[in-house]
């Protein structure tokens, strides 16, 4: 079964799209939403015009609807974080608008376990399935979190916070590994990464005047490297799972915004376009991946692509407001599936 599962993903690009619900005080008729189908159809109406111009069809591997559960949207992704077990790269990245809901996914609203988003579920699972597993494997499993913002990569585990850029990291190990240059620290339990996890939030707010604002502006990686030894024939096995809350994909206009404010949407909107080349280049099985035109695609370059499995989560706003950034999002989404 295991085995099917995962030749099923195998080089596969998945994208799931989930429809934030409504926000107390918005007005819950205007909305652009008019049909979710359960094979993924989503079906966006356009306030501006009217009649069957008005509509626009999109489909993915999946569609959840404002009320699916943390635990409901995690369920359809436990294959993905065994096979990580099994020596896998997996990448999972939440893309959208500020508001629409990434961090909401990722990370879930608070740390109590019915609302944990993918991250902690991810790594509950992983230490989970090794426990059930521990008659034939020893497991080890190390985490990093870096954040990337205007171009370059910090470490939010390091104790040396101030330090600013880092490298990136190319191990020589058999499958190519590339990793950020950032401090590597061993879990054992959930509750070790939760901690972990409460420190790197604290540090992404460090040098920046507002939390929300920085970290709206910048990619979060989290990434969790799995050691595997079989305990009967003594092999090894290494799984990587980059787990990715994107800055916010809003289109800022030129003229509306000067000096920094400028300099980071343009970053942004290079290193967004960079990663929906990368993954565009992977769906019609290009010769010539462009991993090279950003930071972001360098960190993950070792885990998209080959043998590496993608799920990207395409967060989008109901309200009518939203209609344009909407229709971007998803025209992201329709050219990487
Ligand atoms: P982003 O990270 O994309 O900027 P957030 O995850 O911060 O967006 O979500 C914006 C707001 O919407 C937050 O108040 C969040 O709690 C709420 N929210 C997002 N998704 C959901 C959801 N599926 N169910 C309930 N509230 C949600
Ligand atoms: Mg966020």
């Amino acid at each position: 079964k295991l085995f099917n599962e995962v030749q099923e993903l195998k080089g596969n690009i998945r994208v799931y799209c989930r429809v934030r619900p409504f926000l107390p005080g918005q007005d819950k008729k205007s909305t652009t939403i008019d049909y979710m189908g359960e094979n993924g159809e989503l079906l966006i109406s356009n306030p501006y015009k009217q009649g069957k111009d008005g509509h626009r069809m999109f489909k993915f591997n999946k569609v959840f609807n404002p009320f699916a559960s943390q635990a409901e949207v995690f369920s359809d992704i436990q294959p993905l974080i065994r096979s990580v077990l099994d020596g896998f790269n997996v990448c999972i990245f939440a893309y959208g608008q500020t508001g629409s809901g990434k961090t909401y996914t990722m990370s879930g609203p608070s740390t109590s376990k019915q609302d944990w988003g993918v991250n902690y579920r991810a790594l509950n699972d992983l230490f989970d399935i090794s426990l059930s597993r521990r008659n034939a494997y020893s497991y080890e499993v190390g985490v990093q979190m870096v954040e990337i913002y205007n171009e370059q990569v910090r470490d939010l585990l390091s104790n040396d916070i101030a330090q600013e850029t880092l490298g990136i990291w190319s191990t020589s190990q058999p499958n190519g590994l590339v990793v950020p240059d950032a401090s590597l620290h061993p879990v054992k339990s959930t509750s070790d990464v939760l901690d972990l996890m409460e420190i790197g939030q604290a540090n992404r707010a460090v040098g920046s005047t507002a939390l929300n604002e920085r970290s709206s502006r910048s990619h979060s990686i989290l990434t969790v490297h799995v050691r595997g030894l079989d305990l009967k024939n003594g092999s090894t096995s290494r799984g990587c799972l980059h787990l990715i809350d994107l800055a916010g994909s809003e289109r800022v206009e030129k003229s509306e915004v000067t000096g920094d404010r400028l300099k980071e949407a343009q970053y942004i909107n290079k290193s967004l376009s960079a990663l929906g080349d990368v993954i565009f280049a992977l769906a019609q099985k290009s010769a010539h991946v462009p991993y090279r035109n950003s930071k972001l695609t360098q960190v993950l370059q070792s885990s998209l692509g080959g043998q590496a499995k993608t799920l990207m989560f395409v967060q989008i706003n109901p309200d009518v407001e939203s209609y344009s950034e909407t229709i971007s999002t998803l025209k992201f989404a329709e050219r990487v599936s």
